[in-house]
């Protein structure tokens, strides 16, 4: 595919990185180890010495289509040839225009006005504040604290940081930084399972006692990820939407990684048939190919927001709807609707369903469950990162699990043979380390 020699990563650069550059959730004293990408092409990531490896990540839930896609690649020509950005205030332009019709046609209904951001976690600090000043300008700025479920994952900013799950999330580190909100633990009943009604009260109860204080409900439809990659019961998302609706909070759906196909469903919504007050999305939205997020409320919240004491939204990244990032999304929701993306989130789900089955015996695990193109194996005990990238990499796959999870979510090209690779690898992976404890 290339020239090795030209591509080779010299121990100074290497050193440098490990020397100088944070690297996510990496300490900079005793780095784990990182390894020199070069290129990608489909769902291959190419290192400095021509190794290749099939990728399970898709790069954290974003690169759908895979890497180097010639559609992408073209739209983004075409749009650096015109202009890679200007300012939005005062200006439009049609890759903006253009990214929210679709977003308003696909997303669920009542989602009518985009706020275009530059991260998945500022689209959840945006939310949240339209959330609060929605409740401020219906003379209730009491209602100025959110509710949301343990084990939830929203974002590395502050706002989103302080309704994370309090203890992956280092609440206590933080703790007389971040606001204080309420959590409700994380729905016992999987995905595909139901509740008798009484079994729900104690939601009943935890709006009764809190409500009055909370300006929304905060969560991730159906899959909570990085807090824990669980899978829950639509059944607890729509009563929590019913709830949210009897007492005045504003329901936030955060599907900046359910989005876009992902769960099997376009949005996770769907399963539980609900719309929400505020929807984020992000990762998966420009195919991964750049950074780009966007928080879309209803017409009742934008109107609201907008007749209260301010008069307008308070908030205007600098990169707000950057031209280059909208024309690639654009394109890649176009790529993603055109292609029989729900027969392939299928066929996905069973291939892993398949190949992950074995895994259940071993008595270091402790769950393995599917959903949609998400696949994950839960062990009984923490995994050991270094040890478990260099297993895969030596394998030529590319997995990068976190606490006791080992989990993957390939990209939708994926071909059945690459994705048993994948699976197989996982398992042998659990195998090893089970020999290794008994
Ligand atoms: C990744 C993620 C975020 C944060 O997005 P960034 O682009 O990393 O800021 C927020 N919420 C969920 C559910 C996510 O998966």
């Amino acid at each position: 595919m290339s020239d090795n020699l030209s591509n080779h990563f010299s121990q100074k650069l290497l050193d440098f990185d490990r020397n100088h550059i944070w690297h996510p959730y990496t300490s900079l004293i005793n780095p784990l180890p990182t390894y020199p990408i070069v290129c990608a092409e489909g769902v291959r990531l190419i290192m400095d010495n021509g190794k290749q490896l099939i990728d399970g990540m898709s790069s954290w839930w974003t690169a759908i289509h895979g890497y180097n896609v010639p559609e992408l690649n073209q739209v983004a020509n075409e749009q650096l040839q015109k202009m890679s950005h200007v300012m939005f205030g005062g200006i439009t332009h049609k890759p903006a225009i253009l990214l929210c019709q679709k977003l308003v046609e696909i997303t669920p209904k009542g989602l009518e006005k985009v706020f275009l951001a530059d991260s998945g976690s500022v689209s959840v600090e945006v939310a949240l504040k339209m959330a609060i000043q929605f409740q401020h300008s219906l003379g209730q700025p009491q209602k100025n604290k959110f509710m949301t479920i343990r084990r939830g994952y929203h974002g590395d900013t502050t706002g989103a940081m302080s309704v994370c799950d309090p203890e992956g999330g280092m609440h206590h580190l933080f703790r007389d930084f971040l606001p204080k909100h309420f959590f409700i633990e994380k729905p016992q009943k999987r995905f595909g399972e139901t509740y008798e009604e009484e079994e729900l009260f104690f939601l009943e109860e935890f709006f009764r006692l809190h409500s009055h204080q909370c300006a929304g409900f905060i969560l991730e439809p159906i899959v909570q990820g990085a807090g824990g990659m669980w899978f829950y019961s639509s059944q607890f998302l729509k009563k929590i939407k019913s709830l949210c609706e009897v007492h005045n909070m504003l329901l936030i759906a955060d599907e900046i990684a359910t989005g876009f196909g992902r769960t099997g469903k376009l949005f996770a919504c769907e399963h539980a048939g609900i719309s929400p007050d505020i929807l984020c999305l992000g990762k998966a939205l420009t195919g991964g190919y750049m950074t780009l997020a966007a928080t879309i409320c209803t017409q009742r919240v934008a109107e609201t927001i907008c007749q209260g004491e301010a008069g307008v939204f308070m908030h205007g990244p600098t990169f707000m709807a950057n031209p280059l990032a909208c024309a690639i999304a654009s394109k890649s929701i176009e790529l993603l609707l055109k292609s029989d993306w729900q027969s392939k989130i299928l066929t996905i789900e069973k291939e892993l369903k398949q190949g992950l089955n074995e895994a259940k015996t071993l008595e270091n695990v402790k769950d393995v469950r599917v959903l949609g193109a998400i696949g994950v194996i839960e062990l009984h005990q923490p995994v050991n990162v270094a040890h478990a990238q260099k297993f895969f990499v030596e394998k030529g796959v590319w997995i990068r699990p976190f606490r006791n999870l080992i989990y993957i979510m390939p990209p939708y090209i994926i071909s059945q043979k690459d994705l048993r690779l994948l699976t197989s690898t996982m398992v042998d992976y659990c195998q090893k380390i089970n020999t290794l404890v008994n």
